[in-house]
């Protein structure tokens, strides 16, 4: 068992016997890890009010080598962040990029999912509730291309060929990104995007700034990230977070239309 100190952030936590809880955190120097949070819901415990959802601080940690889950011993809140739970849009897209962050990057250990969770839920605790998605997914995207999983947008993902012009493309997500109309033919099944779409996930992998989307797009662009995600993390567990995310944005629709 040895003593570290990290930047971390909260992204789940529930509560564990009694009076402790167990705590999820994207670290800076850990890469995600599980810690048990001991006595937090005591009155008297300063830890337990620090560990909000969200928060950002300083983690002190005894890690336990051969164990998954390790100990928190102090954490020092240095940016709490209640402006994730002032709108609807913007909670619900909070807790799936939390997931998301959780399952596709559990098996990092650089502190890059912490700092793209920082990004991304910074920008959305700024946002218009009509811009959070289109950020959400942007900063979604930028995680996996991170994390050295970036679908192929600009090539072939088969033969590698440019792709090029406005036309549509399909997207296969067992091919890893988006085909030329040769391979296309010889793939079963996939998704057929725009080109604008197209456009648009390139410039939120690169890091770009993307033109704003609607909802419409939102709602074909969430999706797309969905099916990838589940593709790649290979599992049958639903994305809940996710999941009640996106049917939110199909019951606003319907009752806008
Ligand atoms: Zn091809």
């Amino acid at each position: 068992m040895h003593p570290v100190a990290t930047q971390a952030l909260v992204l789940h936590a529930f509560d564990y016997r009694e009076s402790s809880r167990i705590v999820r955190l994207a670290t800076a120097e850990l890469g995600i890890v599980s810690v048990i949070a001991r006595g937090t819901r005591s009155p008297k415990s300063k830890m337990g009010s620090a560990l909000d959802l969200f928060t950002g601080g300083i983690a002190h940690l005894r890690v336990h080598p051969s164990r998954d889950l390790h100990s928190l011993t102090g954490f020092d809140a240095t940016r709490s962040r209640p402006e994730l739970a002032e709108s609807l849009a913007r909670f619900r897209a909070a807790s799936a990029l939390a997931e998301l962050c959780l399952r596709f990057g559990k098996e990092d250990e650089s502190g890059r999912v912490h700092d793209a969770a920082v990004r991304v839920f910074d920008a959305i605790g700024v946002a218009d509730d009509a811009q959070v998605a289109a950020l959400a997914i942007a900063g979604a995207w930028r995680l996996i291309g991170e994390l050295g999983f970036a679908p192929a947008v600009e090539e072939c993902a088969s033969c590698h060929t440019l792709l090029d012009g406005d036309a549509a493309v399909t997207f296969d997500h067992r091919a890893g990104g988006a085909l030329c109309a040769n391979c296309a033919r010889q793939a079963r099944g996939g998704r057929t995007i725009p080109g604008e779409a197209r456009r648009t996930l390139a410039a939120w992998l690169a890091g770009d700034e993307a033109p704003l989307i609607d909802d419409t797009m939102a709602r074909a662009h969430r999706r797309l990230l969905r099916e990838f995600v589940e593709e790649h993390i290979g599992d049958d567990r639903p994305l809940r977070a996710f999941l009640a995310w996106e049917e939110a944005s199909v019951i606003a629709a319907r009752d806008s239309a």
